[in-house]
């Protein structure tokens, strides 16, 4: 985000701009200035001045907001199919946990979260919050590609090659949120990894700094129900009644997964404002449980998507998520109402944005908020019949559709090249680290 982007035009056959929802807008134009959009208006209806600037014309495509993913370890994408059909505890202690020891350092977490900046972009993802070690190296990653994004920074008690101990963990998140303060399109946020593997001393270190900071909490919370069932057999305690007791429980706090939730604990949930990132097909994957999306959103919850890493997904595709938080909500309910096209794309969107306090910026298509923008093509034959686009975007679309991306004005991604990204070198980079891991199994 460091060059103004040229001023230019998008000219669509279909603009969603998220809000209102469930808005579709027919042969629309989008009007980007210094990176923002000016105004959005029938083509038909462009000034002189408008026309004369140049267009990006997209007769079969679909325009909306670019896709914002709260809960990822990009770096994990390196651990793509490594280890599958596998129990969370078995997979990530057995299998995870030690190959991430023997691996991780700066270079791999860089080349890691550039591959998923690669997929992301081409996905039509725009923004991402990433919990990882070594964040520097995700912050240059993200900085090299012009990628917006809210970098994590963990808090745990195992010692690992970033950090020795919880206490250093905290020490090197400070150093961190220091060294990007100024870095535009970065925000931090802390992220101790899960109440089962954080101390209470480490939880209030993280509440009283990010107190200071004026920045998130990120956390694992309530991923599965045995996580809680053991917590209450072996402290007396439930991690969310432990968490409000450490005065975690803010509209700061974004809790992700939270399959495991009785009716006090919604409540509890509504009361406090706090978000929830929702990742559906990590949680299928690893049998963790089912969100109650629905009646979160009931409770005037806000409700957004994340992919979580690739290592459990296997993709990071925003679209597939949508339609999978979709199909699981409805199936889940017994209800075929539960999360319309139109909410599935609010929450692929807009409340993203809402979770990150990024809602002001990004998020959806409306003048003054930032260029992030993607577009999907849909003249292939599978569009066809086209009744509905919102419903073809949610239900039938997916990243491989995507044709083009923007962030703040710059388009970084346009049919299958990348403007910033040598894919070429990155691929070699990426098949170095699989011949490196594969020979270590
Ligand atoms: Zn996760």
């Amino acid at each position: 985000m460091s060059n103004t982007p040229a001023d230019f035009v998008i000219c669509a056959r279909w603009v969603v701009p998220v809000v209102p929802s469930g808005r579709v807008l027919p042969n629309h134009s989008i009007v980007v200035r210094q990176g923002r959009i000016e105004a959005i208006l029938p083509t038909d209806a462009l000034s002189e001045s408008q026309l004369s600037l140049p267009r990006t014309d997209l007769p079969r495509h679909l325009v909306t907001a670019g896709f914002v993913n709260t809960h990822g370890h990009a770096a994990m994408t390196l651990l793509r199919g490594y280890a599958d059909d596998l129990e969370l505890m078995d997979w990530l202690t057995n299998h995870i946990w030690p190959v991430e020891g023997q691996w991780v350092d700066d270079s791999y977490v860089y080349d890691g979260t550039s591959l998923a900046i690669a997929e992301m972009l081409s996905g039509g993802t725009t923004c991402a919050a990433d919990s990882y070690f070594f964040p520097n190296a995700v912050a240059r990653a993200m900085c090299d590609q012009s990628f917006r994004g809210q970098i994590c920074m963990p808090v745990i008690q195992f010692p690992n090659r970033w950090a020795e101990s919880e206490h250093q963990h905290v020490e090197k998140a400070l150093q961190f949120h220091d060294s990007v303060r100024d870095e535009p399109g970065i925000t931090t946020a802390f992220a101790p990894h899960a109440p089962y593997t954080v101390s209470d001393e480490g939880f209030e270190a993280v509440v009283s700094h990010a107190n200071e900071f004026g920045i998130p909490v990120h956390l694992h919370l309530n991923e599965t129900a045995s996580e809680v069932a053991t917590a209450l057999k072996d402290t007396g305690q439930s991690p969310l009644a432990r968490i409000q007791a450490l005065g975690l429980l803010t509209t700061h706090l974004q809790a992700v997964h939270m399959t495991a939730l009785s009716e006090a604990e919604l409540q509890l949930i509504a009361a406090h404002n706090v978000h929830i990132a929702h990742c559906p097909e990590s949680n299928m994957k690893l049998a963790s449980g089912i969100c109650p999306v629905q009646a979160l959103l009931d409770h005037g919850v806000n409700v957004a998507l994340g992919t979580d890493g690739a290592a459990s997904n296997n993709d990071l595709d925003m679209l597939g998520e949508a339609r999978s938080a979709a199909l699981l909500s409805k199936v889940s309910t017994l209800d075929a109402t539960s999360i319309s096209a139109a909410d599935a794309l609010s929450m692929a969107t807009i409340n993203g944005a809402r979770l990150l306090g990024l809602e002001d910026n990004i998020g959806s298509l409306e003048p003054g908020k930032s260029a992030d923008i993607t577009a999907v093509d849909f003249g292939d034959i599978n569009f066809a019949p086209l009744y509905n686009p919102l419903s073809q975007l949610i239900y039938v679309a997916s990243g491989q559709n995507i044709s083009h991306t923007w962030i703040a004005g710059e388009c970084l991604y346009q049919d299958g090249d990348y403007t910033r990204l040598d894919i070429d070198d990155l691929s070699r980079r990426v098949s170095g680290w699989q011949e490196k891991i594969q020979g270590d199994v």
